[in-house]
């Protein structure tokens, strides 16, 4: 088993965001993202954002949370 610095991930589960509106960091194209949501040992939850590039220029990339409905609670 590899050991790395990441919390242990007891449960995780992939959606595409649909009214994600960012753009490819290469093409400028409207890109797809899709939102992993990982539950941790200890109760913490997490949330990343993979955004691609909807053209095939082969573009992927961590990007911020951004969809039109803006449901952004700090
Ligand atoms: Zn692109």
């Amino acid at each position: 088993m590899n050991s790395t610095d990441s919390p242990l991930v007891v449960y995780s589960r992939e959606s595409e965001i649909l009214d994600y509106f960012g753009k490819c960091e290469a093409c400028g194209y409207p890109a797809r993202a899709t939102a992993t949501t990982e539950m941790l040992a200890g109760g913490g939850v997490r949330t990343a954002v993979v955004a691609a590039c909807s053209l095939p220029c082969g573009w992927t990339g961590r990007v911020p949370l951004t969809t039109m409905t803006g449901r952004v609670r700090r």
